[in-house]
């Protein structure tokens, strides 16, 4: 609904100068309500696993690497920054090199491959089918406390 306006309101300001100012303003509220998102977010996370170390995958390293379409564009580059900004604050966070996170079995360290079913990723080696976001948090999280993939690890 907002994402509609602003949008409107765009493709106005784009043949007129005058209504500028209304873009601007729509950027501004929802840059906040995004702000009061990642702060509300962040806060419960801090509280809900209050020894517990945050592993995040090192975004300044990610960018290196051109497979970056895991960021999809409703979650941007920037508010993950945010996120692990403000977790830092809150909680203990560590960074983790983001290479093969996605691509790499936490089982046995062999390649994975794309299923038909796009979301689902299976390794050529062992056969282990898991969601590529599930894959992802498991190697970040294996990367985290510096353990090698291995089935006693992996279970
Ligand atoms: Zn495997």
């Amino acid at each position: 609904m907002h994402e509609v306006k602003r949008k409107k309101a765009q493709s106005i300001a784009s043949k007129k100068d005058s209504v500028k100012p209304i873009v601007s303003k729509y950027d501004e509220r929802e840059r906040n309500r995004s702000n009061d998102f990642l702060h509300k977010l962040t806060t419960e996370l801090a509280k809900a696993f209050p020894s517990a170390m945050h592993g995040f995958e090192d975004l300044n390293k990610a960018g290196m690497y051109s497979k970056s379409k895991r960021y999809n564009r409703n979650i941007s580059k920037q508010n993950w920054k945010g996120i692990i900004w403000l977790m830092r604050y809150k909680a203990n966070v560590r960074l983790v090199d983001p290479r093969y996170t996605s691509s790499t079995c936490p089982m046995c360290g062999g390649k994975l491959i794309k299923l038909r079913k796009g979301r689902v990723l299976k390794c050529k080696k062992c056969g282990l089918e898991l969601n590529r976001q599930l894959y992802g948090a498991i190697n970040v999280y294996l990367k985290m406390c510096g353990f090698p993939p291995s089935p006693s690890t992996f279970y």
